[in-house]
């Protein structure tokens, strides 16, 4: 990553308070090593730091990805592509994400310990990570990419990305072995899926007694769980049994909404993706029913917004890309905006999904004690979103842990 950390103080810029959801202006903020340890109106007295004047730009905490995927790129990579091939890819994935102002993400499965460190210890640059390792799914679920004619049971074929398990025992295992591979939280797959073969998304996946398992499991572990699943009834059920975020969550209606703001949910939508992959399915083989699954999830998918947010679901950010170009990472910002303002589309991305990788107050804002991921933005994103997009065109820093991935100050 470009720099070194060093000790900055930054002043002359809109400073986003994404807490109160406004700009304030006459702040200076202090960076020491990777942490901002001061924020103050007015002059902070600090003479061995260097300042460095933003000419009147925006100052805001990097962007969080809440459902990220560093290690599926090609739909049919699993027929020929070695994990080792996959993880070189990835580091380009982490380099253009952090490029385009996210300095955390959360990847919802593939993405290993071994991704994480390399990026702690500085052999790819890219955001902070925060891994689920292989996602556990049930036989015939959305994990299982394997052919209707695809008599092999070896179970973990499917992707690199997801691990088969049935049965309680089973379930238990593969959660502890994901945690003494060092994961960060749990994925499953409680429901069917858009690109799985052999489901419906209506499906319900893993017995109940297999998903209280799991997250029992997981919490003793100190982790929490997060499931994919679209249809109302699996959602319900999973946060029933306590999972603790619920990823895409399309089919959410008013009656299951009021159970997940009852339990303290988080939903992730993940809805730039159905539109990317309504336009590029086609071009990675998609079969015809990934196609109408993908039209069912797109259609319902903005609805969910409206209804979780009416029932007070906390809502995060997450993007799943997986084949359809990465770079459609912030649109999903616009998705939000659609049917919320852009500074409520920013805490989605930041206060919100901090709190769902459990850095409250570290991530997300700047404040004193915060992890130190800046952007320095020509415009100002709580008007305009298009600030945000296209590659971190009008980014002109990049601050991520203290070190700019990006400088073209002065
Ligand atoms: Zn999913
Ligand atoms: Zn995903």
């Amino acid at each position: 990553m470009g720099g070194r950390m060093g000790k900055y103080i930054f002043n002359n810029h809109a400073l986003l308070d994404t807490k109160e959801g406004v700009l304030k202006s006459g702040f200076q903020v202090l960076v020491e090593g990777n942490r901002i340890v001061e924020v103050k109106k007015g002059q902070i007295n600090s003479p061995d730091a260097e300042t460095i004047d933003l000419g009147g730009r925006t100052l805001m905490p990097g962007l969080i990805d809440c459902h990220a995927h560093v290690f599926i790129a090609q739909f049919t990579d699993n027929q020929s592509v070695l994990p080792s091939e996959m993880t070189a890819r990835s580091s380009t994935y982490l380099r253009e994400m952090i490029l385009r102002g996210f300095t955390t993400i959360r990847d919802a499965g593939g993405a290993d310990y071994g991704h994480k460190m390399s990026v702690e210890r500085g052999y790819f640059e890219g955001p902070r990570m925060f891994v689920s390792g292989r996602i556990l799914s049930q036989t015939g679920g959305h994990g299982d990419h394997r052919g209707k004619a695809d008599f092999c049971s070896c179970a973990n074929a499917s992707m690199g990305v997801s691990r088969i398990a049935d049965g309680v025992d089973a379930v238990r295992h593969a959660v502890r072995e994901e945690i003494r591979h060092g994961v960060d939280q749990i994925k499953i797959m409680a429901g069917g899926g858009v690109s799985s073969p052999a489901d419906e998304l209506h499906h319900l996946q893993y017995s109940t007694d297999e998903v209280v398992a799991i997250v029992d499991e997981a919490t003793r572990a100190g982790r929490y769980v997060m499931s994919h699943v679209y249809n109302t009834d699996g959602i319900r059920r999973a946060v029933e049994c306590g999972v603790r975020t619920i990823e895409h969550g399309n089919f959410l209606d008013e009656k299951t909404a009021d159970v997940m703001a009852k339990h303290g949910a988080y939903l992730v939508p993940t809805l730039v993706t159905y539109r990317a992959d309504a336009k590029y399915g086609p071009s990675f083989g998609w079969a015809e029913e990934n196609e109408r699954k993908n039209q069912e999830v797109l259609e319902a998918g903005v609805q969910s917004l409206e209804i979780a947010m009416r029932s007070g679901v906390k809502i995060g950010y997450g993007t799943d890309l997986c084949w359809s170009p990465k770079s459609y990472q912030p649109e999903g910002l616009l998705v939000h905006n659609e049917v919320m303002s852009p500074v409520e589309a920013i805490q989605n991305a930041t206060i919100i999904n901090a709190e769902i990788v459990r850095m409250e107050n570290a991530l997300g804002v700047i404040a004193p004690g915060a992890l130190a991921d800046l952007l320095v933005v020509d415009g100002d994103p709580t008007q305009d979103l298009g600030v945000l997009q296209n590659e971190g065109e009008h980014m002109t820093a990049i601050m991520a842990n203290g070190k700019f991935a990006k400088n073209n100050l002065s």
